[in-house]
């Protein structure tokens, strides 16, 4: 019998923008909360109320063994290889820790659940890269799956496996992240990259900022709702696809004049280069969700808009330049 007073959960990847806040808002929920993050991973950016567990989930004992021991009733699968660009270069291992740690984990999730007959709920951060390459721009749940990296394949792998795992009992979902940002997001991602760039130049510390491709459009919306669209997914409980996206479309360099503008700076094509050396060997050109489906069966909208985000991050990276 449970005797519970408030559920488990076990997120992957607690040390992550994701899963910090999904960390946070749980314990304010006053959930019990098991985070495992990667051996090695500084301690610093994970909340005090969180049981830590470094462990490496690819080994499929390793994951079976921590999902016995933990006894969760949610299981929130943030962890993984997170940047489209370094799976290029390291498309062997995006693959094994994108792939096999969520197969390993479904699994572990599953067998718990039939052996101890208390259901298990999982929430997996699938991507909006699973439709790069499916030549729709307003993407939804039944948009066809078109991977063009290794981390878009990696996380497609991860989004069947989610749908096996459904049809054999577990109510296992697929959050169909798209692009979110916020001052926790580390500046190996563009948007970061920028508001910390154009803080750093009105402050006089730098002088050019060099970007890649200025002409891909992304749906950037706010990580603290997305983490809200997954605790909503959770609350369900029924095993489901869900886009969560804003529908908004805008460039990077929409998204450049947009933070400039915020520290003042109007001629931002004075500051910023293009270098043909950080263009990627292929690059989604436009990524736009619709979350009708959230909106309807979750109640989930988004409460911040794109200059809402690139002025939050701004300010943020001003108040740290003031600081330095
Ligand atoms: P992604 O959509 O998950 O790959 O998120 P990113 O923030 O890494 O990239 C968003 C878009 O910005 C992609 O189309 C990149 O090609 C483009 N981009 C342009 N310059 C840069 C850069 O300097 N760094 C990154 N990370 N992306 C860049």
């Amino acid at each position: 019998m449970n005797t519970r007073l408030h559920p488990t959960a076990l997120i992957t990847g607690v040390a992550g923008q994701d899963g910090s806040y999904l960390a946070e808002l749980l314990r304010d929920r006053g959930w019990t909360i098991h985070g495992v993050s990667k051996p090695g991973v500084e301690g610093d950016s994970i909340d005090a109320h969180v049981v830590r567990h470094e462990v490496d989930l690819s080994d499929a004992g390793t994951a079976q063994g921590l999902v016995r021991e933990v006894e969760p009733d949610y299981v929130f699968h943030l962890a993984g290889i997170s940047s489209v660009w370094r799976s290029w270069n390291d498309p062997v291992l995006t693959t094994q820790v994108n792939g096999i740690s969520a197969t390993a984990l479904l699994d572990a999730c599953f067998t718990q659940q039939e052996a101890s007959g208390k259901r298990v709920v999982l929430i997996n951060a699938s991507s909006a890269e699973i439709f790069a390459g499916s030549g729709v721009s307003l993407q939804n749940e039944e948009t066809r799956i078109a991977p063009t990296s290794p981390y878009g394949v990696s996380k497609a792998l991860a989004h069947n496996m989610v749908q096996i795992y459904r049809s054999r009992g577990l109510e296992a979902t697929n959050a169909i992240l798209f692009n979110h940002e916020s001052p926790r997001r580390p500046d190996t991602f563009v948007t970061r990259k920028i508001t910390k760039a154009a803080a750093a130049i009105a402050r006089g510390t730098l002088d050019t900022l060099e970007l890649g491709n200025l002409t891909a459009v992304r749906d950037w919306g706010w990580a603290p709702d997305y983490v809200d669209a997954m605790a909503a997914m959770a609350e369900y409980g029924k095993g489901d696809d869900f886009v969560i996206a804003t529908g908004q479309a805008h460039s990077v360099a929409d998204f450049v004049s947009t933070a400039f503008e915020a520290v003042g700076i109007d001629d931002w094509r004075a500051y910023v280069r293009s270098d043909s050396e950080m263009l990627r060997p292929i690059d989604s050109a436009r990524m736009v969700g619709d979350a009708a489906k959230a909106r309807d069966l979750l109640g989930w909208a988004p409460t911040k808009d794109f200059d809402e985000i690139v002025k939050s991050m701004v300010q943020f990276d001003m108040t740290e330049e003031m600081a330095a």
